[in-house]
């Protein structure tokens, strides 16, 4: 895929960031492209609307989810909804604890931005070991709803986060 391509060309490589021995993805690199925030824009709503054309709402995860979730909601004609690290949402929440490489950390949504029954996509920037997302599907289903997918721009394939995830994942981008 052409633009694929294009917008893997623009994606900005960090070698020992935020720490030695990773090798940080930078979608931001890329926005600053017009041409691959098209792409990006065109190839995201194309896939979900082909992929999960009865999707009811997309769930963007803290914070380059949020990058992607309201331009894929507008384009589907959906809602969307935040899920966030602790401590940043009011009203009533639901929460989730989830597993770091070092130490622990908490994902809340709202506890009614989900009817019961609500068919929900997630999206995010990055799969790296799968934790964040895994945890947002807990999130979600502890919310009452009815996860049918993800979307992420990138996968670092090698981490084999798709493993933790028990439900259909797509990713634009391979590394
Ligand atoms: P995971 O929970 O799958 O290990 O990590 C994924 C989360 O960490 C995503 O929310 C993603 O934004 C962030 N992340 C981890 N590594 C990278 C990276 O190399 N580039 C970017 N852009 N985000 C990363």
């Amino acid at each position: 895929n052409e633009k694929l391509e294009y917008i893997k060309s623009k994606i900005g490589t960090f070698p020992d960031f935020p720490k030695k021995g990773i090798v940080f993805r930078d979608i931001f690199t890329a926005l600053r492209d017009p041409t691959a925030c098209r792409y990006l824009k065109e190839v995201l709503v194309q896939e979900v609307k082909q992929r999960y054309p009865n999707a009811e709402i997309i769930v963007g995860l803290e914070s380059r989810g949020f990058l992607f979730n309201l331009l894929i909601a507008t384009e589907l004609g959906i809602g969307c909804a935040p899920v966030r690290k602790k401590g940043k949402l009011p009203g009533d929440l639901i929460s989730v604890e989830y597993v770091l490489e070092y130490g622990k950390d908490i994902f809340e949504m709202q506890a009614n931005a989900i009817k019961p029954g609500q068919k929900v996509i997630i999206v995010d920037d990055l799969l790296a070991t799968g934790g964040s997302l895994k945890a947002a599907i807990e999130l979600v289903r502890k919310a009452g709803g009815d996860v049918i997918g993800g979307i992420v721009v990138m996968e670092l394939k090698d981490l084999r986060g798709r493993d933790k995830i028990d439900c259909d994942v797509h990713t634009l981008i391979k590394y």
